[in-house]
This record gives C-alpha cells, structure tokens and sequence, in this order.
C-alpha cells in the first residue's frame, strides 16, 4: 500500500543543545548518524512523489549538523514552503538561511518569562534566542512561535494572554499552544488536559475557526493562533486508511510515515 501524505518532515539530529524537562532528545543525547546527502534527496523526492506540498527540517537541534546548509538546498529543490523547526539559540545567520531556501523558521519558546524558559529548557539563552529572533523576522523570514503547554509552568490563561501578547509585541504573526507528547515522565505529569485553557478557548471560538490535521486554528488580534493536540491516536487511524500527515526521514537516514509509527509503516513507505 501506498501511503500518501501532506508534508515531508527531515530530522538530522536528534541531539540538542538545550535540555528541555519534557523532551527525549534531551535525556538521550546521542552523536550524529551521519544522515547522506543522497538518502535526504531520495526522500524529498519521494515524499513529494506522494503528494507533500512542504518540508520540515527539524531535530533535536537542527542547527547543530554542520550539512546543514546543503540539506536545506536539496530539498529546497523539490518544496517551495520550507520550515526549519528550532530552538532558536544558533540561529545567528538568518540570512544565511533564507538564502539556502528557507522561507519559515518555528522557534520553540514555552515560556515569555525567563526565569520559566531557563528552567524549563536548563539552557541560559533567553536573550540570545531574542536577539535571534528578532533578526529573523528583520532577514524577512516568517516566523512562528511553538509553545509547550506545561501544567503549573504554562499551561493557564493567563500564561496563554501573556505568551500572545509577548509575541505580537514582537512582530510574530503565528503562534501555536501544543499539548506534552508524553515522552518522559516529566512530560506524563506535567500534560494538560487542553480544557485548562478553556476561557482561551472560549474567547477563540467566537472568532473565525478552522481545523488543519490536529490543530485548531483562529484569527485572533490579528494574529493565528493555534491549539494543538498531541496527535498520536489520530495518526494511527490515519495510517489505517493510507494516509499519513508526514513522511520522515530519520537520523539514520530510514524513511518512515510519521514519527510515532516508524516499526509499523516502514516497509509500506518504502515499497
Ligand atoms: S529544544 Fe526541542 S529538541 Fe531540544 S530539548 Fe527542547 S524540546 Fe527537545
């Protein structure tokens, strides 16, 4: 069976500089595979084969491989939207980016607070990843602020008012609220329940809303904001009916649809 699918997703790391509390990559910090040029450019093509319309490159810590930039020209060949997913501490060249082809950067920050940021990420580079940002969206890149939703961290209404205000003040225009992957145990404690923003949710729904894969999103304050799910069961079912929201290729350059499924849908990917 074919499964076809919407995005191609390229992890070249899963090593990270930061060491976030709910993230895996941050407990098992590994070296680098060595992923091949020519495995990232057999499966751009093949992804987009299948009916991908954009990519992803994402880690870990993306911006830790040194290929970086040639990774970013192959698929830039086959993908006219690509986004580089990042926690936005090394991104000191975004020009440098923008040139390679990237046109969208999706920098992860759970929290405007930086005492909440420090201790959530266990990296001092709140400022740097500021400073960065800011820069980006000065090189022209369109830039989107991933945030975890973290029970007694982040994951309240006020928290979630403060984050959308933070990042318009900035000049970001997308922002998307994720719930925990369950991960680690950290992540299994600290997951909300997506009601927890229910007053946000409240204020949402009285805007213009849509759904795209497992997000809910809204125009609101002229910005989009995004509610996302933790999308585990709705992938399964999907890969049931041969469909799947993102083709991966892994750090040790294997081809899978979608993260979480790798042993059950290798070999129907790569048929
Ligand atoms: S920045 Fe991302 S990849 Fe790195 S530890 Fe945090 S969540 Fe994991």
């Amino acid at each position: 069976m074919i499964i076809k699918t919407d995005m191609f997703r390229l992890i070249v790391t899963e090593s990270c500089n930061a060491k976030c509390k709910y993230c895996l990559a941050s407990l098992t910090p590994k070296p680098g595979q060595n992923q091949s040029l020519k495995a990232v450019e057999q499966a751009a093509r093949k992804a987009k084969e299948n009916g991908a319309k954009e990519a992803t490159i994402s880690g870990g810590e993306p911006l830790l491989d040194k290929d970086i930039i040639n990774k970013i020209k192959i698929v830039k060949k086959y993908f006219k939207k690509v986004n580089l997913q990042t926690n936005g501490t090394l991104m000191i060249n975004p020009k440098g980016l923008k040139r390679a082809g990237i046109t969208h950067v999706i920098v992860n920050l759970p929290s405007y607070e930086k005492k909440v940021y420090e201790l959530l990420t266990g990296v001092k580079k709140f400022g740097k990843l500021m400073s960065n940002m800011k820069k980006a969206l000065k090189a022209g890149l369109k830039v989107r602020i991933n945030s975890v939703l973290v029970k007694n961290y982040t994951g309240d209404y006020a928290h979630c008012m403060k984050m959308i205000e933070f990042s318009k003040q900035l000049g970001v225009k997308e922002l998307t609220f994720t719930q925990l992957v369950p991960a680690n145990e950290f992540a299994r404690q600290h997951r909300t329940d997506l009601d927890v923003t229910r007053e946000l949710f409240k204020k949402l729904t009285q805007t213009e809303n849509k759904r795209y894969h497992s997000a809910d999103v809204y125009n609101f304050l002229d910005m989009t904001i995004a509610l996302s799910s933790c999308p585990i069961k709705e992938n399964s079912q999907a890969l049931e009916n041969g469909w799947t929201k993102e083709y991966v290729l892994t750090e040790d350059s294997k081809l899978v649809a979608d993260y979480f499924h790798q042993d059950k849908t290798l070999m129907e990917v790569l048929r």
